[in-house]
């Protein structure tokens, strides 16, 4: 199957490795390189404006354990612009044997036509036995995408990830049936093993000053256009949204805030409390708020340290996304609400009563 697999990757036109390669010019010319990356455990780091995404280092400790049950190297992988060799060395002192990145202007923001054709490269080239990434945005877009490319099998959303004894196949344990189950899934017969990892679902490991490691930077070949499709620039979300999968605190509202006007009050109380704004689907879909905020099975899955909900039932598909949260406090007019029985905290009352007071007392907080 993998002998088959790689036979048609080679029958594709990817040409920046190859070129390199006949060139001579290509560090995994080295073979030292390329023998440490084959079978290796790769994690798939995030960049920002040159900057490393949190996420990059929690894949670090999930890969670290993979890589050492396999005995084999873990390899953290990053695709963007601009990020300083020195933060790169902070991959190997927080768990990666080594650093493979790809670097250029056109790849400073993410287009996953483009990520996908450069990623697919090292994967044929390297044939890692494990790639994780965060399943974050670019995460969950970038990866299915290249799923398909590769002809391999992709569990998005792991919560678990172990090695099989005696086979070490990768066994990737996510939910399913919105949440009622956990499912545990096997590639057996391709490579890589792809699986997504919810962020902030598993804690970096502290740098260790004495690791060590090789960041090798491969060219980035312009000839490389992902299909024609070009990022002209984007622009911030104009409602002041932040990254809410990053949030430490959460205040979210759902359709018992009656009106989008309401969602003032969740916003000031977010803003008072240093967090972002979540919400549920019914409220995104009318129109109260944008996409974005939305928690739950077809929005993001969050894991603040405080997860306020106001006025939210606490569907099934609402909990899939906040299960992780460290403490959850429900503020629900129905005693009997779903939400309530999961909260670590339940305010049964009027949310149009609790929040103003709620306001009050850390707005009095805050001025001492
Ligand atoms: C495939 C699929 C995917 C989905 N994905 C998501 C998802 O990602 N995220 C998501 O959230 N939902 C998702 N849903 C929808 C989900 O099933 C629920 O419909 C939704 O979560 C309900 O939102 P809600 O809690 O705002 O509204 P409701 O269920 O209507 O709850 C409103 C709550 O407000 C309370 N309330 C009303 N007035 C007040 C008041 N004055 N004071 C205090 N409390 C009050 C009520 O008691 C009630 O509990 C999905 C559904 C499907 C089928």
């Amino acid at each position: 199957m993998l002998t088959s697999r790689v036979n048609l990757l080679k029958s594709r036109s990817y040409t920046e490795i190859d070129k390199l390669e006949k060139s001579g010019n290509s560090p995994l010319s080295n073979t030292s390189v390329k023998q440490s990356a084959k079978q290796a455990v790769w994690t798939l780091a995030e960049q920002f404006e040159g900057k490393l995404k949190g996420v990059s280092f929690e894949l670090l400790s999930r890969g670290r354990k993979l890589a050492d049950k396999l005995g084999v190297k873990l390899i953290s992988v990053l695709i963007g612009d601009g990020v300083a060799d020195a933060d790169l060395e902070q991959l190997i002192k927080q768990g990666a044997d080594r650093v493979l990145t790809v670097q250029d202007p056109k790849l400073a923001g993410f287009l996953c036509e483009l990520y996908a054709e450069v990623l697919c490269g090292l994967i044929k080239e390297y044939e890692p036995a494990v790639l994780l990434a965060a399943a974050t945005s670019s995460g969950r877009t970038l990866m299915p995408y290249t799923a398909i490319k590769v002809h391999t099998g992709l569990t998005a959303d792991c919560t678990e990830l172990d090695i099989e004894e005696g086979t070490g196949h990768l066994l990737q344990t996510r939910p399913a049936i919105g949440g009622n189950i956990m499912a545990t899934i096997k590639t057996p017969d391709c490579r890589p093993q792809l699986a997504t990892v919810r962020p902030k679902s598993s804690l970096p490991l502290p740098a260790d000053p004495k690791r060590t490691g090789e960041i090798t930077h491969i060219p980035f070949n312009t000839a490389v256009k992902g299909k024609g499709v070009e990022l002209k620039g984007y622009r911030r979300s104009l409602d002041g949204s932040v990254n809410i999968e990053e949030a430490d605190v959460i205040v979210a509202g759902g359709k018992g805030l009656k009106k989008g006007e309401n969602f003032a009050m969740i916003r000031e109380l977010a803003g008072s409390l240093g967090g972002a704004v979540g919400a549920t689907r019914d409220a995104v879909d009318r129109a109260w708020i944008s996409y974005p905020h939305q928690v739950g099975l077809s929005g993001k899955t969050v894991s603040p340290k405080v997860y306020i909900a106001a006025a939210i039932s606490g569907a099934i598909q609402h909990l899939a996304g906040i299960k992780t949260s460290e403490t959850i406090v429900s503020i629900n007019n129905d005693p009997e609400a779903m939400l309530h029985k999961l909260a670590d905290l339940s305010i049964v009352g009027d949310v149009f009563q609790v929040l103003p007071e709620l306001q009050k007392r850390i707005n009095k907080r805050n001025n001492h």
